[in-house]
């Protein structure tokens, strides 16, 4: 990321990322690159491109093209990192520096909040490979998280707020107490995105499920992986060649598309989602809104002191007098919200996590049924008054 672009505001330099201007024929947007071969006049320069490893140099389809290296940049910059590898999936963005960064023997600590696959890939590959992980309170302080550090505990794993029950970890302080171990901090980054700078709060390697707000339309599949050294760089980058880790020019393009309008759609939708939330607390069925922006909410404090806004998922915990299978009446009774994973499209999606999530450090636990909603760009009165029919649907379950 240049200094330009960190003095700039963020929608600025949303519409100015990522545009190389040469070999472009004048048109506004990079032009889709696809190929595998690359073709070269001379068997010297053949050797030439291959001695500048890690660079933006087109050597073979699977080193990227101008096409990558352009959505490539646009991450960093949204990050505020230097430099950014594009992957297939969010979760190859979290397996592919954990399998970088660890070796037989070592440990990892991971929160017990960690995004389901992530926790699956650390209990069953990450085991066969021989590294150890202790899932951790997400809460922890640095007096607690450096009584977990051990020997050789080499990558302190966050996911801040996590992704379904929005704990919010105090970053900076869980990274000092892993740097003074010696460990690397890694962090899925996807719900802060923009809104928490991964580096200026401790973060080594920043995590993107790209699929979510940067593709933002539910139609692609890409993760980001982004670091603000040299060295994490070179490491980050063989690993992903050695693992033939590589996003097809079609989604990395479509996905730069979708991070030219980042910014107005996530402002739109964290308006809605706090309007939303509000809305919701104010209501008799429910316990209590897990939504980090709202004031008084589990994470509150820590949120406003290192995040700068919020996305558009939150949880709403009912009361413990409803059952499961009332909150599975509400979610399916609603007309505009689509039952579905995933998040961070255009469109209103509310799924049960009561049930569908695995801890095992002893936390997570709520005493009524909770609901993961995410907000699209619908109008917010549509979709209050479909809330509204859906908790009376949910009442007349219940009674
Ligand atoms: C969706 C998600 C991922 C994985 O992204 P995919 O592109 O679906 O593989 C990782 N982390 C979090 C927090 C997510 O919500």
């Amino acid at each position: 990321m240049t200094e330009d672009n960190r003095k700039r505001g963020f929608r600025t330099t949303l519409s100015h990322i990522g545009r190389i201007t040469k070999n472009e024929h004048g048109f506004v947007n990079p032009p889709l690159l696809r190929g595998s071969t690359v073709l070269v006049p001379t068997v010297a320069e053949r050797l030439k491109m291959s001695a500048r490893r890690g660079e933006q140099v087109l050597t073979y389809g699977t080193g990227g093209s101008s096409t990558h290296w352009a959505l490539e940049d646009a991450m960093a910059a949204i990050e505020g990192g230097t430099r950014c590898y594009i992957v297939s999936t969010g979760l190859a963005a979290i397996t592919t520096p954990l399998l970088a960064w660890l070796h037989a023997g070592d440990h990892l600590l991971m929160p017990d909040h960690v995004y389901g696959p992530a926790r699956s890939f650390a209990s069953g590959l990450l085991r066969q490979y021989g590294v150890e992980t202790t899932y951790y309170p997400p809460e922890v302080d640095e007096a607690g998280m450096a009584a977990l550090m051990r020997p050789n505990t080499k990558v302190v794993f966050t996911e801040s707020p996590g992704s379904h029950t929005f704990e919010v970890q105090d970053v900076p302080a869980i990274a000092r107490a892993a740097h003074a171990g010696g460990a690397k901090v890694m962090m899925d980054n996807t719900w802060g995105i923009h809104h928490f700078q991964p580096f200026t709060h401790g973060v080594d390697i920043s995590i993107q499920a790209a699929t979510k707000y940067p593709a933002g339309h539910s139609d692609v599949l890409i993760g980001a992986i982004t670091v603000n050294d040299p060295d994490d760089w070179m490491v980050l980058h063989n690993a992903g060649r050695a693992l033939g880790q590589y996003a097809s020019p079609d989604d990395c393009w479509l996905t730069l598309r979708g991070i030219r309008t980042l910014a107005v759609r996530l402002q739109a939708q964290m308006e809605s989602a706090l309007q939303i939330a509000h809305w919701l607390r104010q209501q008799p069925e429910v316990a209590q809104v897990l939504h980090p922006a709202l004031p008084g909410a589990p994470g509150h404090e820590l949120w406003r002191r290192d995040f700068t806004g919020a996305c558009s998922l939150f949880g709403v915990e009912f009361k413990p007098s409803f059952t499961p299978a009332a909150t599975h009446r509400f979610v399916e009774s609603l007309a505009l919200f689509g039952i579905g994973a995933s998040w961070g499209g255009y469109e209103s999606l509310a799924i049960p996590t009561t049930g569908f999530i695995t801890r095992t450090a002893g936390t997570g636990k709520f005493a009524g049924p909770v609901v993961r909603i995410h907000i699209g760009l619908e109008d917010v009165d549509d979709l209050i008054a479909d809330l509204r029919q859906g908790l009376g649907q949910m009442r007349a379950f219940e009674a």
